[in-house]
């Protein structure tokens, strides 16, 4: 065992440290850290730097999928019980979403790219489809497009679930126009971190109106705003729906904002770690990559592998034992008790979360960390340890 050898955690995350503060500092001293002032501006950003036609800021990804769902519905008269297409392999925030708007979420299988497989896709289509939630699992958009395109010639919303996308691109998702919302986080380990954050883009103007209201509990019109306009009464708002309590705040966007103009460097590091592991662990009887196309950008969230014949957990502890952080993304949600109904109904999910692993990838690595995962790997792989 290796005693004085520094460990290797599976994700640190960095921040622009001095740009934050200078940002933070700007609104205490204005006094103004709730919404609107920064969370304004880090809307504009996104929407410029991407191209979306409308983007919100709101305290988590979770409450932009929660508002996504209810606005959907609401929007489009969908009943209690319709369903909604997902996937198992996910952090449960993507499949909670669909059940507190009282939809029921079908799970379609994955395939190779760890995303939904469009082939299952295709066939859980049913007159009570109404919409699709696609999660581009560590950045990578696997078959996006055919899942896109089935989703147009049925009819079906799709909402992309693109917590790890924050960056990530393609042709074929060049500017969010193509789907009807899309979703980021800016959580502690994602790769454009905050503390706590997320952004709802949506092309549908009804949809953002809903949003900002529903995501201000209902009332139709912010505080800062009110307060700009210097509007006679301000205690004289509508609340014309039962909404939440999910904006965000100045001190987050302040943190987004100092990140974003680094968000393609880091990105571009991202990918060129998991070009490094990929040319430094070859595929063989025990280890082989997942699917990425060569297509698109992937934001590199994630770096994933399958470990075959039955050795991943075994490879997680002896890793552990050489100091060397991984992590599994995900456990099925279907062995949670309000998504058991559908355990058995994917079968290669089922084998899949059995073998994938997420080693070390962070900005704070380097080439050598990433040499001696490797090396460690090929070390276990070389016996057989069981
Ligand atoms: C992290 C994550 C979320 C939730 O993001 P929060 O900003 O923490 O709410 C949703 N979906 C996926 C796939 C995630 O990884």
């Amino acid at each position: 065992m290796a005693e004085d050898i520094a460990p290797i955690k599976l994700f640190v995350p960095s921040f622009e440290v001095d740009a934050a503060l200078i940002e933070i500092k700007e609104c205490l001293e204005v006094g103004w850290t709730g919404a609107g002032f920064k969370t304004d501006l880090v809307e504009k950003v996104w929407k410029e730097n991407f191209g979306y036609l409308n983007s919100l800021f709101l305290n988590s990804a979770s409450a932009a999928l929660d508002i996504a769902l209810a606005g959907l519905k609401k929007l489009n008269s969908w009943k209690d019980g319709d369903e909604i297409l997902t996937t198992p392999l996910t952090f449960v925030s993507t499949n909670h979403a669909i059940l507190r708007a009282n939809l029921s979420p079908v799970f379609c299988d994955i395939d190779s790219t760890l995303c939904l497989d469009p082939i299952s896709v295709k066939s859980r289509i049913t007159p009570k489809t109404k919409a699709l939630v696609y999660v581009g699992i560590g950045g990578n958009l696997g078959n996006f497009k055919e899942i896109q395109e089935i989703c147009i010639n049925s009819g079906i919303k799709l909402i992309v679930d693109g917590a790890h996308m924050a960056g990530s691109n393609s042709s074929h998702y060049a500017n969010g126009k193509e789907v009807d919302a899309l979703i980021h986080s800016f959580q502690a380990v994602k790769n454009l971190p905050s503390a706590d954050a997320g952004m709802l883009s949506t092309p549908l103007e009804e949809l953002h109106a809903y949003a900002k209201k529903a995501s201000w509990l209902g009332i139709n019109l912010n505080t800062f705003e009110r307060n700009q306009n210097n509007r006679g009464y301000k205690w004289e708002y509508d609340v014309e729906d039962l909404g939440y309590k999910y904006n965000g705040n100045s001190i987050m966007a302040s943190i987004v904002l100092a990140q974003i103009p680094f968000l393609e460097k880091g990105n571009e590091r991202r990918r060129e770690i998991i070009s490094q592991y990929v040319s430094e662990l070859p595929n063989n009887e025990k280890i082989t990559h997942i699917n990425r196309f060569g297509e698109y950008k992937t934001s590199g969230h994630l770096m994933q592998i399958f470990v075959k014949k039955g050795l991943r957990n075994s490879l997680m502890d002896f890793l552990a034992e050489n100091k060397i952080d991984t992590g599994v993304h995900y456990r099925l949600n279907t062995h949670y008790p309000m998504y058991s109904y559908a355990f058995g109904t994917t079968p290669v999910a089922e084998l899949i979360e059995k073998e994938v692993i997420s080693l070390p990838l962070h900005l704070k690595l380097s080439d050598r960390d990433v040499t001696r995962v490797c090396e460690k790997i090929k070390e276990f792989c070389g016996t057989d340890v069981a």
